[in-house]
């Protein structure tokens, strides 16, 4: 789980805002500095993400001992985890160890979201509003005893935390693997026969057990291929009570064991909330996408048009997203289908050359320099394509960068080389 670590100088609050956010009161918090519990990481849950928190309040307790400033404390913090959460006391302001830390949170290059605690009223929110100067982005009201602003806060913190992208394990002797994903009812079994026919070979991974054989071994325009839970879409589960839970849950697992996933959406009506949650689990899994529009057949000849119009207007914030649309009751395109799976899984396995990877970013930072803030400006330093499945590149910089500059910088990326149907993940790693 990624780790969200709470960092600040002592009596800040930190400690109030673990226990607020955890909900449980775990320990005794007393109005004195210094004095908290031990370190420790607790599970925590927030708007369906879990992370894991971690308190950095009872390390100054022991610290002291090892004569540790505020600073380096949090050096070991920030170096643990994946994003911080800094808490400044509003009251106080920006102290000479605060801007210290801000220092080393900037050089780490990580997410990080500003808590401004002790706000209790309408003064409070004058005084959080300063510390946007500590040039962090916006620092959130809260107050970690009453509760108050710890919503917007969670929010934000839980937006940072880095979805993790590890390298998916292939086998290049085995067939590639599909899942066919998508909320009931959109034609999941429907292709399912389309594709397999009467050509369906079920592949028991597991044989000699009890266990259901789940896989299933198709030839799609004339080569093999494994569909993986075919038996979760054959199996018709009619539940009520948590069905979504259940069913997102086994989706999850179905994109777990592919490479590519074909996600599965009802052309006929427009995307629901549960097809938006779909595409983000595979992409928040690092697989490749396809993105299949079925029952076209529904569709009149005059609405295709607007249709394509408000489906490109949907997916705005996917540009890279490869789509199809066909109809798997009449068979309309489902010839389309593997050329897509093929251009996705090529874009996940594609590497790019550390040369021509650094050639590509010398040209694009001297045309577009990044943006100079309080008079710094981070360099591009060097950049490699750490792994493939799904491609994960690294960049190494001389001090933060924009977030939006990221943003663009992953835009021409994939203009110069592609990447059609693949997720992909850029890290900045800073440099002295
Ligand atoms: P699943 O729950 O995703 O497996 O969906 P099904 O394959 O069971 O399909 C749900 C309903 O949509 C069924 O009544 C199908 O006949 C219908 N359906 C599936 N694909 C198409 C299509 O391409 N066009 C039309 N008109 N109906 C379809």
């Amino acid at each position: 789980l990624p780790t969200l670590a709470v960092v600040g100088r002592p009596n800040v609050g930190k400690s109030t805002l673990v226990n607020r956010i955890i909900g449980r009161r775990l320990a005794v918090v007393e109005d004195t500095p210094g004095v908290t519990r031990d370190r420790v990481s607790y599970p925590a849950e927030w708007a369906g993400t879990d992370f894991m928190l971690m308190d950095t309040g009872g390390w100054e307790a022991k610290v002291q001992g090892l004569d540790l400033s505020v600073a380096q404390q949090a050096e070991v913090a920030i170096d643990m985890a994946d994003a911080i959460l800094f808490v400044v006391d509003a009251t106080v302001g920006a102290t000479a160890s605060d801007e210290k830390v801000v220092r080393l949170l900037r050089k780490s290059g990580k997410p990080v979201v500003l808590a401004a605690n002790k706000v209790d009223g309408p003064q409070g929110e004058l005084e959080a509003a300063s510390l946007w100067n500590l040039g962090l982005g916006e620092p959130y009201p809260v107050s970690a005893l009453h509760g108050r602003g710890t919503g917007d806060l969670l929010d934000a913190a839980v937006a940072a935390l880095p979805t993790e992208m590890e390298q998916v394990a292939v086998d290049p002797e085995a067939p590639r693997r599909i899942a066919l994903v998508g909320r009931p009812n959109v034609g999941k079994s429907s292709l399912l026969n389309q594709l397999a026919g009467e050509r369906r070979v079920v592949v028991d991974e597991t044989a000699g057990t009890t266990r259901d054989p789940v896989d299933e071994r198709v030839e799609i325009g004339g080569r093999a291929w494994t569909l993986v839970d075919t038996a979760g879409i054959r199996r018709r589960v009619h539940m009520t009570k948590g069905a979504d839970f259940y069913a997102s849950l086994r989706t999850g697992a179905a994109i777990e064991r592919a490479e590519v996933a074909l996600v599965l959406l009802d052309a006929s009506v427009p995307l629901t909330d549960q097809d938006t949650r779909v595409i983000s689990q595979v992409v928040e899994a690092g697989r490749a996408m396809v993105l299949v529009f079925n029952k076209w057949d529904l569709v009149g000849e005059d609405e295709r048009f607007l249709l394509e119009r408000s489906i490109e207007q949907d997916l705005v914030q996917l540009p890279w997203a490869l789509r199809i649309n066909l109809s798997a009751r009449t068979g309309w395109h489902t010839n389309r289908l593997v050329p897509a799976i093929d251009l996705a899984l090529g874009s996940w396995d594609q590497r790019i050359s550390t040369g021509r990877l650094n050639s590509f970013l010398g040209e694009l930072v001297a045309e577009h320099p990044h943006p100079v803030r309080s008079g710094k400006q981070p360099k591009i330093l060097f950049a490699t394509q750490a792994s493939t499945r799904p491609p994960r590149f690294v960049i190494f910089t001389s001090g933060f960068l924009d977030p939006t500059y990221r943003r663009f910088i992953e835009r021409r990326l994939r203009e110069a080389f592609g990447f059609e149907g693949s997720p992909l993940q850029i890290s900045v790693r800073v440099r002295e």
